[in-house]
């Protein structure tokens, strides 16, 4: 999503987790962690892996407007680190574990509430703990016993090269985005006043039309657009709501 144009790719989130190994027991703050907006879903009751994040080249701590610091809050997140990449290769933007959103130029140039999704949508990934969950997905569809690792890098090293248990954990990455497009959208709704119309819409139809005439390209988005249709009245009673 965001994982990517974000190029919400599932992909693109992929090569990023692989490539940014960090931290993040060293991370963590004494101070409580915000309590999520009380529509936000439970994130899974899973284990917590411990990832290492490493900065990639040429990247830099990127200053976040407020209302993205709101969407992490109405997520319930203490923390979330923005960083600005130069590099274009894994998309607009994504998200590494454990708590890392990567942004490069195309994605600022994006309007306004099209970029709050995109954020939001990260951000979804982030506080829903998807990137445990795969982790988790891979130790068991590989028969691994449980706790063979905490390292949440060595679980996600079981799928390289591995076609068939990428595909076995497909279903759950389908998933994974759906909740992150919808709750994404309803994160920038409340924190940045964007209507389903102005920001996931808008985001998903740029997209179209910025893909030249592939249908079979286009079909993702055109799926993802109307897989949001349904949630757009509960986003513009967000937006009336405002910041809380
Ligand atoms: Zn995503």
């Amino acid at each position: 999503m965001f994982k990517f144009a974000f190029n919400p790719s599932r992909t693109a989130i992929r090569r990023g987790v692989a490539g940014f190994l960090v931290v993040c027991a060293g991370l963590t703050s004494r101070t409580a962690a915000p309590a999520p907006a009380d529509w936000f879903p439970d994130p899974p009751a899973l284990r917590h892996y411990v990832w290492s994040y490493q900065p990639c080249l040429g990247c830099v701590e990127y200053a976040a407007p407020p209302d993205w610091r709101r969407m992490a809050a109405l997520a319930g997140l203490q923390t979330v680190r923005f960083i600005h990449s130069p590099d274009e290769s894994l998309g607009p933007a994504y998200s590494a574990a454990p708590d890392v959103i990567v942004l490069t130029p195309s994605a600022l140039k994006l309007e306004a509430c099209q970029l709050a999704f995109v954020i939001g949508h990260e951000i979804v990934h982030i506080a829903q703990r998807h990137f445990d969950e795969d982790a988790n997905a891979f130790s068991v569809y590989s028969g691994k016993p449980g706790n063979w690792t905490d390292r949440g890098e060595d679980a996600m090293q079981l799928s390289e090269g591995n076609f068939g248990l990428a595909l076995r954990v497909s279903h759950l990455w389908q998933a994974q985005e759906q909740e992150a497009d919808w709750v994404g959208a309803l994160l920038a709704a409340q924190a940045s006043g964007c209507s389903i119309e102005s920001g996931a819409l808008a985001y998903f139809r740029q997209e179209i039309e910025a893909g030249g005439g592939v249908a079979a390209a286009h079909a993702p988005s055109m799926e993802r657009i109307r897989q949001l249709l349904p949630f757009a009245d509960a986003a513009k009673r967000l937006v009336e709501l405002g910041p809380r």
